[in-house]
């Protein structure tokens, strides 16, 4: 099976439906057909500015509305953020992904450092990644000259359901801002999130959505909410382990080059529970220093627990691709209409 970009929710239902042995032994072939499966890339997310955001992402600690246990924190200085990059890349740390509580970027002194941190942080020899909210292309194209590897901007949820979770933009323009990144060579990183409220529906669309953007998102992550108390979902019930399976092993046979990121929530999963999700096709996680995502109210393991937990299945740490792997995709627009 080649690479799609026209799949049809039906098809991607008829997937994630199949019996869960038979679905991971097929998520767990492809997955070997376009990837070395004993390779596991480590990411490190470093959240570069914290909280006081202005969106209302209902399952966010850091938005202004909620009330909840994050501490907001001005933009830290390089140096800071070098060296969490440096410790990390010494203890596995392929990746390094910097976060900003922002609605979106502004052509401001602010930008200007986080271009200098993208610069520092790439000569490191790691991929770095931004998540920095909207973006315009003029922007997309200042982070490219500075190294620029990646950019996230998650789809969260399927379209239907996006308004339900979050009022303050809309989907279309999280696919305009993933639009600006891909006329630039900056690859894209691209996902959502399990345990909203959605369901199986929703799930399936999202992942039409990812599916049919052409190329791919070279990144996918899956992240499973972590219940923050002062949110809106500070009540929701766990998602099964068996649905987070389903869900990497879906996406990981209808965008077979991906990188699928098994990310937020995952210190909640035993390490069979992980075997299997890495079995499923995951060949991503992020891992820590300070037993943190983003911010206290996401846990994330450490890197020696993960040392130990890859050594254990048998698995290695994958090195940064190089620039020039990177796939040229400059004017490559979505063929999402919206
Ligand atoms: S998810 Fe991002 S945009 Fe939404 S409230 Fe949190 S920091 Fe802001």
């Amino acid at each position: 099976m080649g690479t799609r970009y026209d799949w049809e929710e039906a098809e991607i239902r008829a997937i994630y439906d199949t019996p869960l042995l038979e679905l991971i032994y097929q998520a767990a072939t492809i997955h070997r057909q376009y990837h070395d499966s004993r390779k596991i890339q480590v990411c490190k997310l470093v959240s570069i500015k914290t909280g006081a955001c202005p969106e209302d992402c209902g399952y966010c600690a850091q938005s202004s509305r909620y009330k909840t246990e994050v501490k907001p924190q001005s933009l830290l200085d390089k140096q800071t953020v070098v060296d969490i990059a440096k410790q990390a890349k010494e203890s596995g740390v392929s990746r390094v992904c910097m976060g900003a509580a922002w609605r979106e970027v502004r052509d401001n002194s602010q930008f200007d450092q986080v271009l200098d941190m993208v610069k520092e942080v790439t000569a490191l020899d790691l991929e770095v990644c931004c998540t920095l909210g909207m973006l315009n292309e003029s922007q997309a194209k200042r982070l490219e000259d500075a190294g620029l590897y990646a950019y996230n901007h998650n789809l969260d949820t399927s379209e239907d359901y996006y308004s339900t979770i979050i009022t303050t933009r809309t989907y279309g323009d999280r696919l305009r801002t993933i639009d600006n990144v891909r006329q630039t060579n900056v690859t894209v990183c691209s996902g959502g999130i399990l345990g909203l409220g959605e369901t199986v529906e929703d799930r399936v669309s999202m992942l039409k959505t990812l599916s049919n953007l052409q190329p791919h998102p070279e990144s996918v992550p899956i992240n499973i909410l972590s219940q923050v108390e002062g949110t809106p979902l500070e009540n929701q019930p766990d998602v099964p382990v068996w649905e987070i399976i389903r869900m990497i092993a879906t996406a990981r046979i209808v965008m077979p080059t991906s990188d699928v990121r098994l990310s937020a929530g995952r210190s909640r999963l035993s390490e069979i529970e992980q075997a299997m999700c890495f079995m499923a096709g995951a060949n991503s996680i992020f891992s820590s220093d300070d037993g943190k995502m983003l911010t206290v109210t996401t846990p994330c393991p450490g890197y020696d627990t993960d040392k130990e937990m890859l050594e254990l299945l048998g698995l290695e740490t994958r090195e940064s691709k190089s620039k020039e792997s990177r796939s040229k995709v400059r004017g490559q627009r979505s063929k999402v209409e919206v």
